[in-house]
C-alpha cells in the first residue's frame, strides 16, 4: 500500500504537515509513500513568468527529494482522471494526503477531489498549512468573522501558534516509493513545461529561501519598522514568493523571528514584521468569506463606479510611461523582475484607481500576469484597499500623492533612477517632477521631457478631485 503525498504550492521538504502526517502513518501501517505533482493540461495555454518561476522551484524540490532518494512524480489531465489512470494501475491507495487551498479555485478543485477519491473508496487526509492561522480559526468572541485588521491581529496574537512540523528526512529515504516507469507520460509533461521556462533566476528553492530568511532576520529586522517603506534600501525580506510556493513554511517564519527575539530581545522592527505575516492571514481569511471578491467590491456601496475605460492609459500604466517616475519606476521593476516592494505596490495601485479612475480588477489581473509571489487573497486584498472598496480600506478621500510618496520614500531618487535609465543624470531637484526642468536643463541632464521621459499624463490635483467626487456620487445614489 502506499500513501500518496499531493504537492501543490508547497514545494519544500521541512515543516510540511502532509508529508509529516503521511510518513508518520506509512510507518505505523507499513506502508511506502509516493510523492505526486499533478500537472493540469491548461497550464500550457497559460504559461506566464509565475509559472516560469514555479516550475523551477519545482524542479528545485526534485532534485533535493532526490538526495534524500525520495522521487517525486507527476501525473497529468483532468485531476480525477489522472488519479484515475493510477488506480487504472493497480497501485494500492491507502491515503491522499495534502495541504488544503482554502480559497478560490483550488477550493473549489479540493472539493471536488475529496468527493471522488472517496467515492473510489480512497482515505483523504488534507490540512491547512499555508498560513499559520487558517481562515477559520480566528474569529470574534462571538464567533463572527473579523472584517478589520487591528481586532483581528489582537486575536490571532492572543491564539496559541501551531509547532513547527518536523520531517525525518531518514525516513523519506526508508519509506519513499519510486515507480518511475509508471509515470513516464507525467515526467514528459514536466520536461515539457520546463523548457518554457526561459528566465534565470538566483536564489531558487528551500535552502536558498532558509538563507534569505536567516540573513533578514540576523541583521535587518531590527531596523524593519524605520526602514521597510523605502524600496532603495532594500530593507524588507522579500520572502514572498517562497511564502506563495510553499517553499517556506510560515510557521517556520514565526518560530524563527520568535528566535530571534528570544536571543536579541524585541524591537518595534520585529513586531511590526510579525504582524505583516498575520495580514497574510486576515486576506486569506477575507478572500474566504468573500469568495466572489476577485469580481465583487467588497463593499456594495462602491459597486458599479463608472470606470475610465481608456486602453491607451492603462497601457501608460503596464508600461511604466505615466510621466510620474516613482510610478514608471515601479511598474518596470514589476515588469523587470516579477516583484514589486510593498509601498509601491500601493502607490501605483492608488495612482490606477484614484488618478487614472481605472478599474482596480485590471490591475488585479495585471498583477496576477507579471508578479512571481502573485496571491490571490493578498493580491485581491491590496487591490481592493487601494481601490477603497475592500473591508478594511484607505478612504476614498485620502489620495495618494504620488509626487509627495516619491519625495518621501525615495528622497534621493536612487530607487527611480535604478529603473529609468532616461533619469539618470537627473539631480535630486527634478528626480521626483522631471517635467519642471527648463530646456536649458533638458539638454544639461540628457533628458528631453516628451522625447525621453514623458510629461506627466494627468494632473494629479484635478484627477484627485474628481475621484473624490466619483467615489461620493456612487456613495450617495
Ligand atoms: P515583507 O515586508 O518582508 O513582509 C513579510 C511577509 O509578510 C511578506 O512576504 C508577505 O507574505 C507578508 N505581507 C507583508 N505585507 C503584506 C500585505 N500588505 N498583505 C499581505 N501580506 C503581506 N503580497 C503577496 O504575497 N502577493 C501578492 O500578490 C500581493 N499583491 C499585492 C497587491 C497590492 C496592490 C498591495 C498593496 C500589496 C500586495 N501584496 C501582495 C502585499 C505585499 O506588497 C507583499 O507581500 C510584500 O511586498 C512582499 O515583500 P516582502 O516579502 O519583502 O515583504
Amino acid at each position: 500500500k502506499v500513501n500518496i503525498v499531493w504537492f501543490r504550492q508547497d514545494l519544500r521538504l521541512s515543516d510540511h504537515k502532509a508529508l509529516y502526517y503521511a510518513l508518520k502513518d506509512a510507518e505505523q501501517s507499513r506502508a511506502k509513500v509516493l510523492g505526486l505533482f499533478h500537472i493540469h493540461p491548461s497550464l500550457n495555454e497559460s504559461f506566464t513568468v509565475r509559472h516560469d518561476y514555479f516550475f523551477r522551484t519545482l524542479e528545485d524540490l526534485i532534485n533535493h527529494a532526490a538526495e534524500y532518494d525520495f522521487p517525486i512524480h507527476f501525473i497529468t489531465g483532468e485531476v480525477e482522471e489522472a488519479f484515475q489512470h493510477l488506480l487504472d494501475q493497480d497501485f494500492a491507495i491507502r491515503s491522499v494526503f495534502y495541504n488544503k487551498d482554502e480559497v478560490g479555485f483550488g477550493r473549489e478543485r479540493d472539493q471536488k477531489v475529496n468527493k471522488w477519491l472517496e467515492a473510489q473508496g480512497i482515505d483523504v487526509e488534507s490540512f491547512v498549512d499555508a498560513h499559520i492561522h487558517g481562515a477559520e480559526e480566528v474569529h470574534k468572541k462571538d464567533g463572527g468573522y473579523y472584517k478589520v485588521f487591528t481586532p483581528y491581529y489582537r486575536m490571532w496574537s492572543s491564539l496559541e501558534k501551531p509547532a513547527v512540523f518536523r520531517v525525518d528526512k531518514q525516513k523519506l529515504s526508508e519509506l519513499g516509493a519510486d515507480y518511475t516507469d509508471q509515470f513516464k507520460r507525467g515526467e514528459k509533461a514536466f520536461r515539457d513545461l520546463l523548457s518554457k521556462c526561459t528566465k534565470e533566476w538566483n536564489h531558487i528553492g528551500e535552502r536558498s529561501a532558509v538563507g534569505r530568511l536567516a540573513h533578514f532576520l540576523h541583521h535587518k529586522v531590527h531596523h524593519y519598522e524605520e526602514n521597510r517603506d523605502f524600496p532603495s534600501k532594500n530593507a524588507t525580506s522579500m520572502i514572498s514568493p517562497y511564502l506563495k510556493n510553499g517553499v517556506l513554511s510560515p510557521r517556520t517564519v514565526y518560530h524563527k523571528a520568535m528566535e530571534i527575539k528570544e536571543d536579541n530581545g524585541e524591537s518595534k522592527g520585529l513586531e511590526t514584521y510579525i504582524s505583516e505575516i498575520a495580514w497574510r492571514d486576515f486576506y486569506n481569511m477575507i478572500y474566504y468569506i468573500y469568495p466572489n471578491s476577485k469580481d465583487e467590491e467588497v463593499s456594495d456601496q462602491y459597486q458599479g463606479i463608472d470606470w475610465n475605460q481608456d486602453e491607451e492609459y492603462f497601457e501608460k500604466w503596464k508600461q511604466g510611461q505615466t510621466g510620474y517616475p516613482i510610478v514608471d519606476a515601479a511598474m518596470r521593476q514589476l515588469n523587470t523582475i516579477g516583484w514589486m516592494h510593498n509601498r509601491l505596490r500601493m502607490v501605483v495601485a492608488s495612482f490606477l484607481t484614484k488618478d487614472y479612475l481605472m478599474d482596480w480588477r485590471k490591475g488585479e489581473r495585471y498583477f496576477e500576469e507579471c508578479l512571481i509571489d502573485y496571491d490571490a487573497s493578498s493580491n485581491i486584498g491590496g487591490w481592493q484597499w487601494a481601490a477603497s472598496t475592500g473591508t478594511d480600506a484607505v478612504p476614498y478621500f485620502r489620495v495618494f500623492n504620488p509626487t509627495r510618496q516619491s519625495e518621501r520614500f525615495d528622497p534621493e531618487g536612487t530607487f527611480i533612477r535604478s529603473y529609468l535609465p532616461e533619469l539618470k543624470d537627473v539631480p535630486k531637484k527634478y528626480i521626483h517632477e522631471p517635467s519642471k526642468m527648463s530646456d536649458e536643463e533638458q539638454n544639461q541632464y540628457n533628458c528631453k521631457i516628451g522625447e525621453d521621459y514623458p510629461e506627466p499624463s494627468v494632473d494629479h490635483k484635478t484627477m484627485r478631485k474628481r475621484a473624490i467626487e466619483v467615489f461620493e456620487q456612487r456613495k450617495d445614489s
